[in-house]
């Protein structure tokens, strides 16, 4: 069978937009809601509160709307538009991943990327794209959460989780200086890369005054960077990104520090993609995840080739390898590096070093967080199960997740409602893969996430389904159909 060319779709965006309602009402989506109401003291109960809005946070409204948990909110503390890294503080042109991948679309063909690029641009538009520009990706984004209508609020940030003396979550969000209490009986925290700890900066960078350097995360001010002599410390895509736009503001020079002795070049995990790692991954017994991440994070992940090509075009711009920094001073309002390679100076640093798990660094999660049990309290790999030969920080830090990417408890009994909170965001990888982050398995952890929850609520209101089986009496035969007859008689 040979296939030609797709046609556009007619219409346009708002073709697709009729086709995506028509693809829903096939599909007889949404489920009708079916969770009874609750309230405590007058007060509404929600059934989910989905912190994030981000890619993992819409993906996860899109599945519990249909599975019929329409009773729930999606809250992000950042503004319509910018939530996530997208337009904030990803500086490549571009997006890492390949422009096919079907990310959230929730196995809906009309809601995929390339259906919305082609009913935007077109169809010879989609045959030259390359890699995806990381403004058209959120504009994407934007656009799921607009056809499908997900029930998200911005400006909201979470401040504090309790549990009430009736047995429901008690969520402290504050939006523009208010403070308000919302009551749920799930929590999902779709809280991104940085979702159970914050931005990773080396010790010997973070005790130099602020003026000299940022971490890649951050806000920075790239023009006053202009003329001014960047260190770039890592060697992932972040650290290129960043580089790259120091150059292209014109800073007189830019070093790339690091530390190890050649850049990571093959991308393991992606290398291995497949259903059978996304769907398999969570029923690995515990030492072979802990391998199987060990060795994707000794590897590590190589920055891309272009963004590389776009640092290194430069003449300005310096690699130095093998190059771990060993002290830092400040002299002569410029920063002295001292490494194994000698000793430089520079201007401006910005720490390319990645994230990190750290409760501590989460205000929101205080009340939970010293219940909240991590691998290392449960788990101690063996040689076999650390190719790398040292125990990692960042999987013994990992939390320990049930099967709903439920946190579970460091002691039995002492943080009963931690069932009811769930850990979608990127510290999930090493229980259950890469399919609460990255683009290619999101709709299949989405999917995993609102399943365990529509059944645990199941579960928990039993007794009412059990009572609605009980009352419920509507007739679908009207007794008109048939009438008793005598047995025949025999002979
Ligand atoms: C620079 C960069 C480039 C990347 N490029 C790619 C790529 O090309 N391909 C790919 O697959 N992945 C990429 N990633 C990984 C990327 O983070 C994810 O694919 C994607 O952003 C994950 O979506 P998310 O919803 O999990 O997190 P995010 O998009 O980060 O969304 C999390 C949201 O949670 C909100 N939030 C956090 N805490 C609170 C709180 N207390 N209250 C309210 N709201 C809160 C934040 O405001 C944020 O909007 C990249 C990551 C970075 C940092």
């Amino acid at each position: 069978m040979t296939f030609s060319q797709p046609p556009e779709i007619p219409g346009g965006l708002a073709g697709l937009e009729s086709r995506v309602r028509q693809d829903l009402a096939w599909l007889d989506l949404p489920t009708r809601s079916w969770v009874p109401e609750r309230c405590v003291d007058g007060r509404h109960v929600l059934d989910v509160v989905v912190i994030g809005g981000g890619m993992a946070g819409l993906t996860a409204s899109g599945y519990l709307r249909r599975y019929g948990l329409l009773n729930h909110v999606v809250l992000d503390q950042a503004q319509a538009g910018q939530e996530g890294p997208w337009v904030t503080y990803a500086r490549m042109t571009t997006l890492r991943s390949p422009k096919t991948l079907s990310g959230p679309c929730m196995g809906l063909p009309s809601l995929t990327f390339r259906a919305w690029y082609e009913a935007r641009f077109g169809v010879v538009a989609w045959d030259g794209l390359d890699k995806i520009p990381r403004e058209t990706w959120m504009a994407y984004l934007e656009w799921l959460r607009h056809v499908l209508d997900l029930p998200v609020r911005n400006g909201v940030t979470l401040t504090n989780v309790t549990r009430t003396a009736d047995g429901v979550l008690a969520l402290t969000v504050v939006q523009d200086g208010v403070t308000e209490t919302l009551l749920c009986r799930h929590l999902v925290l779709a809280t991104g890369r940085d979702g159970l700890g914050g931005s990773y900066v080396p010790p010997v960078i973070a005790a130099l005054p602020r003026d000299y350097w940022r971490h890649s995360a951050d806000p920075i001010d790239f023009e006053a960077l202009k003329n001014r002599r960047v260190v770039v410390v890592g060697a992932g895509a972040s650290a290129m990104d960043n580089a790259a736009t120091a150059l292209e503001a014109g800073a007189a020079r830019v070093d790339m520090i690091i530390r190890r002795d050649t850049l990571p070049a093959v991308n393991k995990f992606t290398g291995i993609g497949s259903m059978g790692v996304v769907q398999g991954f969570v029923g690995l017994p515990d030492g072979w995840k802990w391998r199987f991440m060990d060795t994707v994070l000794d590897a590590q992940t190589p920055p891309p080739r272009p963004s590389v090509l776009r640092v290194s075009s430069h003449p300005n711009a310096f690699f130095h390898l093998s190059c771990p920094i060993d002290r830092l001073e400040v002299a002569a309002n410029a920063v002295r590096l001292h490494t194994p390679r000698g000793v430089m100076e520079t201007d401006f640093i910005i720490a390319a070093t990645g994230f990190c798990s750290d409760l501590s660094r989460r205000p929101e999660l205080a009340a939970m967080a010293p219940h909240i049990r991590l691998w290392k309290d449960r788990f101690t790999p063996t040689a076999q199960d650390m190719p790398s030969g040292h125990v990692s920080a960042e999987l013994a830090t990992s939390p320990d997740l049930g099967p709903g990417f439920e946190f579970l408890e460091k002691v039995p009994g002492s943080c009963p409602w931690l069932k009811y909170v769930h850990c979608f965001c990127f510290p999930a990888t090493l229980s259950h893969g890469k399919v609460s982050g990255d683009i290619p398995a999101i709709s299949d952890g989405a999917e995993r996430l609102a399943r365990h929850i529509t059944r645990a609520l199941f579960v928990e209101d039993r007794e009412t389904h059990y009572a609605n089986l009980v009352a419920f009496d509507t007739p679908e035969l009207r007794g008109d159909e048939w009438h008793d007859t005598p047995l025949p008689a025999i002979g």
